[in-house]
């Protein structure tokens, strides 16, 4: 015998799929004999007959595969030889030197496409729909060594060990070198079975079969981490990386061993490279997540231990010595900003100041602000440094704007507070179109000095959280104009775009952009990042222009000269010339003795009222105040709180201080009223009344 002719009779499959499926079937066949695809293509003999199904091959093997004494014996052999998945094919001795075989594709190709399916559903979590769709593929192929495998971890994941190592030796008697088989089978020993030795042996014969498999030398590296063997588990898994540096699996193993060892700077390290390399894959699911986990987790711990202090103030004072100025700290925990830089030029002084609230990842803001000042020294020695800031003539124009909008809003709440609302609205605004470019740039400094980046991820994530927040708060805020929402979220989805970028974070879709807003949040952080490749101090500016012109917001901010960014509406105006009047009156002893009788006798009055009639009368007062109260008025003022009572100015004013000093002590400081002194006065008169009696 030295030549078989192999006719390979399709099924219904081959003729529904035309002639492509036909063929891919032949090279099936032929790779059964280990021909490579390309090989079979030439040797064999197609007869397409589309009517039959039928495609003839014509293929010379070697009959020595098959040693049979007889033709049954042969016929066997032969139906052994070409069994697919435990999937027999009917075969018919035709003559001494041909066979018919006939595959049975339909049964084959849907107990494939069941297994499939349920690896998918795996990856869900969805085991019990996985569970019926194996036991199909199995039942239609007994053979089917990889549906046996996944069965087992299906039964194994719901807790029945014992069965699911049946299936699993199952697959392994079927294919002893089927590699996830092998691997789960030491998955179940070391974690169902907890006997790591017996595991091993597994993990060996899969280092043994497949030495160049990331994932064989991973699993062998999980079972050395339960022994607590970090250092060969470390190893193994930095093989497994260089073999495929997108395996999660293996960055987190790494980390986690690094981690457990005690060594956070590695764990970091590892982490992180993780978070930005490693890719999602179906069979391990939730590893990504694992590995996010502990990278925040081994920050937190970094940035808990480290004295990032020393650290900040010695970067300060590098910038000291390598621009040649001074800098000064001034900690005040009463501030409203985390930290803020005060620029020594634009405040006319000889020093740069940080100003900063102790509080939270103060360090990191600090070192963000010395960052920002950093910037500008480079920008001011190449001769680009700008002053961006806002002027009343951009407040009128932002006004102009909206005059509509806050027109709307006038009638809702009143017209001081529209105002006000219109006056925060803009700061708010310009504030963060100003600083969420240039802050971009800031964050990626930062990120190029490693032994910063522990801190800076803390911090950012911190912020990214309560940033989100703010953005689903604003949401539904009537009051505040779409335009001002929308460039609020997106200027926030910038430095999610930089989380992302530098810590593999991804919180961008959290602010439930539409596609829109995506494009265009991807577009200006593209601006960001094409200036990056050349960058010359003072590039910012241009980046900010950019992104400031497409928005259409760039005719809110004034490019130079601007000496300190302040907007006053009419009843600040008011308010000012108000404070203009009082400030000299107190210049005049005389009237301070006078104005502390005004208010001695208004806190007897109050003495008599409940607190919430004292408050009233409070916020009664600040409404009249807000049209101005002139002191040299004798009489005329009323309140309808105080029914039946005639002030005078200076009477008002006293019932006006005290009943703020009583009521809401801590917002005294913000009415501005220079009446402190009459008020301590006023109380030692009381005090010294009482002792008499
Ligand atoms: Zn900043």
């Amino acid at each position: 015998m030295g030549r078989f002719v192999l006719i390979v009779e399709k099924g219904v499959v081959a003729r529904s799929r035309g002639k492509h499926a036909k063929r891919h079937h032949a090279f099936f066949v032929f790779s059964a004999f280990g021909q490579s695809r390309s090989r079979a293509t030439e040797t064999c003999l197609v007869n397409e007959d589309a009517q039959m199904a039928r495609i003839e091959i014509v293929q010379s093997i070697d009959a020595s595969i098959f040693d049979a004494s007889n033709a049954e014996d042969l016929k066997k052999q032969i139906v052994h030889h070409f069994s697919e998945k435990g999937c027999p094919p009917t075969v018919e001795i035709l003559s001494d030197t041909s066979v018919r075989i006939i595959f049975d594709t339909d049964t084959l190709e849907k107990a494939e496409n069941n297994f499939h399916k349920a690896s998918s559903l795996c990856s869900e979590g969805r085991f019990n729909a996985a569970k019926d769709l194996l036991q199909k593929a199995i039942k239609a192929c007994p053979g089917f060594s990889e549906a046996h495998r996944l069965l087992g971890q299906v039964l194994f994941q719901q807790g029945e060990v014992d069965k699911g190592m049946d299936e699993v030796l199952e697959a392994l008697l079927i294919d002893p070198k089927n590699m996830w088989a092998l691997i789960m089978m030491g998955n179940i020993l070391a974690n169902g079975k907890n006997n790591v030795d017996a595991a091993d042996k597994y993990y060996k014969k899969v280092l043994e079969y497949y030495p160049d498999n990331a994932i064989a030398l991973n699993n062998v590296a999980g079972t050395l981490i339960r022994k607590k063997e970090y250092d060969s588990a470390i190893r193994y898994m930095k093989q497994a990386l260089e073999l495929d540096n997108s395996y999660t699996n293996s960055y987190y193993g790494i980390a986690l061993a690094y981690y457990q060892k005690g060594d956070l700077d590695n764990a970091f390290k590892y982490a992180s490279q993780g978070a930005l390399k490693g890719t999602n894959r179906a069979e391990d699911p939730g590893v990504r997540q694992e590995l996010l986990k502990l990278l925040l987790t081994t920050a937190k711990e970094i940035a808990k231990s480290t004295d990032y202090e020393s650290k900040v103030f010695k970067f300060a004072h590098s910038l000291e010595t390598k621009f040649g100025v001074t800098i000064k700290f001034e900690r005040n925990d009463e501030q409203d900003t985390l930290a803020h830089l005060e620029f020594a030029d634009f405040y006319h002084r000889k020093d740069h100041v940080v100003k900063y609230k102790k509080d939270g990842n103060y360090c990191h803001y600090i070192l963000h602000e010395l960052t920002h000042l950093e910037m500008m020294l480079s920008a001011q020695m190449n001769g680009k440094l700008q002053t961006i800031g806002f002027t009343q003539k951009n407040f009128d124009a932002f006004l102009q704007d909206y005059k509509r909008h806050f027109d709307e809003v006038k009638k809702k709440i009143g017209t001081v507070q529209a105002e006000q609302l219109a006056k925060h609205l803009f700061q708010g605004l310009s504030l963060q179109v100003m600083n969420a470019p240039l802050d971009l740039f800031v964050e990626q400094k930062i990120y190029e000095k490693a032994k910063f980046r522990p801190l800076q991820l803390t911090s950012l994530f911190a912020m990214e959280s309560s940033n989100i927040d703010a953005v689903r708060q604003t949401a539904n805020v009537s009051e505040f104009p779409q335009i001002i929402k929308d460039t609020n979220k997106l200027l926030n989805m910038l430095q999610s775009l930089l989380l992302r970028k530098l810590y593999g974070l991804d919180f961008v879709n959290q602010y439930k952009p539409s596609q829109n807003m995506m494009n265009r949040a991807i577009e200006f952080f593209k601006v960001f990042e094409d200036s990056q490749a050349s960058f010359n101090a003072g590039d910012e500016y241009a980046v900010f222009e950019k992104i400031a012109t497409t928005l259409g917001l760039i005719k809110y901010f004034t490019l130079s000269g601007v000496e300190k960014s302040e907007v006053k509406t009419e009843s600040d105006k008011k308010q000012e010339q108000f404070n203009k009047i009082h400030n000299s009156a107190t210049a005049n002893p005389a009237i301070t003795v006078m104005m502390s009788s005004y208010m001695v006798g208004a806190m007897e009055y109050f003495e008599e009222l409940l607190p919430e009639d004292i408050e009233k009368i409070a916020f009664e007062c600040a409404l009249v105040g807000q049209n101005g109260i002139n002191p040299a008025q004798k009489s005329g003022y009323k309140l309808n709180n105080v029914p039946g009572k005639d002030f005078s100015g200076y009477e008002l004013l006293a019932y006006y201080y005290v009943s703020w000093a009583i009521s809401h002590p801590e917002m005294l400081d913000k009415l501005q009223m220079p009446f402190a002194d009459a008020y301590r006065m006023a109380k030692q008169i009381l005090d010294s009344r009482r002792g008499e009696k």
